[in-house]
């Protein structure tokens, strides 16, 4: 069947890809270490799923625009509580995952030909949801010397006709986080133009060390009214299969926003919908949060020593989310195995064939230098993997 042209300019996730190849690795019996994978590897908490075994048992199953609104209401009060931003529910919408989020957000305000600033290494979705909605990907690259951050004067200098400022901090793939002054720095070089600002901040709560999280809108009076700020309940609350994020911004984008999801998906989940509130409202959240960011932080630190440990391997420090990147290319050229080694996605297979460790290559998220590993896994597989990589760049 011929297909559109629309589809045929977007690639598969390869994270998820290559995620499903280790699975069936090791489906087949294979001994494989996973490092591809987004998600915390802590369950949803008893007292989440607790609450959406009750939606279901007292007849929460049918089209939600009441329990909908609940969740809006919910949503504006963690914003007012937790990020010092002041919305309506009005000015909220959920939707399936901030995936969906922000996939429609670009379908809102995105024109054939618009502009997207996309700070590189971007996660992997950014760019193919951009292109779906007829945009332009424009790439401003911060490479590791640059510690992945972008600064305020490459805004500056590619603002000029351009839509939308896509910002993700605490950062996938980098795991970098940006200081609430880096991003005010940021802020004020986006005030001097007229930038839109997407904040996808589902890391929020996954921050390392003393750094306290600042949302962007909450930087300047001025920016509410031209950021749209992205969030979901999959890492915070390790919620991934549970679908439900959301989008709060000015009315007029979030009803445009509705509008679309009325028509391709409607609301999320009745039941996710009642797990999402008691994550949100549930005193025992905070300790359970808490509990993750320590164990991830724990890890971060102990996979950045380890990498950092291999041979000719650069590893930035981590601050936030589940991710190292470090930097693998003075091993480009090398025969590792039978796999001659040229790029991240070659190091990356000769990491599968020969190590038996799965890790994304950097090229997915714009960045070629570098390798993704996630440590939302347990400290044993974190050590069993990193052996098996030592052993392999050692031969
Ligand atoms: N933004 C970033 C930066 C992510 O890493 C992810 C998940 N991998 C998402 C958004 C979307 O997550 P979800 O759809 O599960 O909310």
């Amino acid at each position: 069947m011929k297909l559109s042209q629309r589809i045929q300019q977007v690639s598969a996730s390869p994270t998820i890809a290559i995620t499903a190849k280790a699975k069936k690795m090791q489906a087949d019996g294979e001994d494989v270490v996973s490092f591809g994978a987004g998600e915390p590897d802590f369950d949803t908490p008893q007292f989440i799923k607790d609450a959406a075994k009750t939606a279901l048992d007292t007849g929460d199953t049918k089209y939600t625009p009441r329990a909908g609104r609940q969740l809006q209401q919910t949503i504006a009060e963690k914003l007012a509580r937790e990020n010092n931003l002041s919305f309506s529910p009005e000015q909220i919408v959920t939707t399936f995952g901030g995936k969906h989020a922000l996939y429609a957000a670009f379908q809102a305000v995105l024109d054939p030909g618009d502009k997207v600033l996309l700070p590189a290494p971007y996660w992997v979705s950014y760019p193919e949801q951009v292109k779906l909605a007829g945009g332009k990907p424009v790439i401003l690259s911060a490479g590791p010397d640059a510690g992945f951050k972008i600064t305020p004067q490459q805004i500056l200098d590619a603002a000029d006709g351009a839509k939308v400022l896509v910002i993700n901090s605490p950062s996938n793939p980098t795991g970098v986080t940006y200081t609430p002054e880096e991003l005010a720095a940021i802020a004020e070089a986006v005030l001097k133009t007229d930038l839109i600002v997407f904040s996808d901040e589902v890391y929020e709560k996954l921050i390392f060390g003393e750094m306290k999280f600042v949302s962007f809108a909450a930087l300047d009076d001025r920016l509410p009214e031209r950021t749209i700020t992205f969030n979901s309940v999959s890492k915070t609350f390790a919620m991934t299969g549970w679908r439900v994020g959301w989008a709060a911004g000015p009315k007029d984008v979030i009803a445009a926003i509705a509008r679309l999801r009325s028509h391709e998906t409607t609301n999320p989940v009745s039941f996710a919908q009642a797990g999402a509130l008691a994550a949100y409202t549930d005193p025992r959240s905070a300790e359970t949060i808490e509990q993750m960011r320590e164990e991830f932080a724990r890890r971060g630190r102990h996979m950045t020593e380890r990498l950092r440990a291999l041979p000719d391997v650069r590893c930035v420090e981590p601050t936030g989310a589940f991710y190292c990147f470090p930097d693998v290319s003075a091993h480009y050229g090398r025969t590792l195995g039978q796999v001659k080694v040229t790029d991240s996605l070659s190091f990356a297979t000769a990491a599968l064939k020969n190590a038996k460790v799965a890790l994304i290559h950097g090229a997915a998220f714009g960045e070629d230098r570098c390798v993704r590993l996630t440590f939302a896994t347990s400290m044993e597989q974190i050590d069993k993997g990193l052996d098996r990589l030592e052993d392999m760049l050692k031969a």
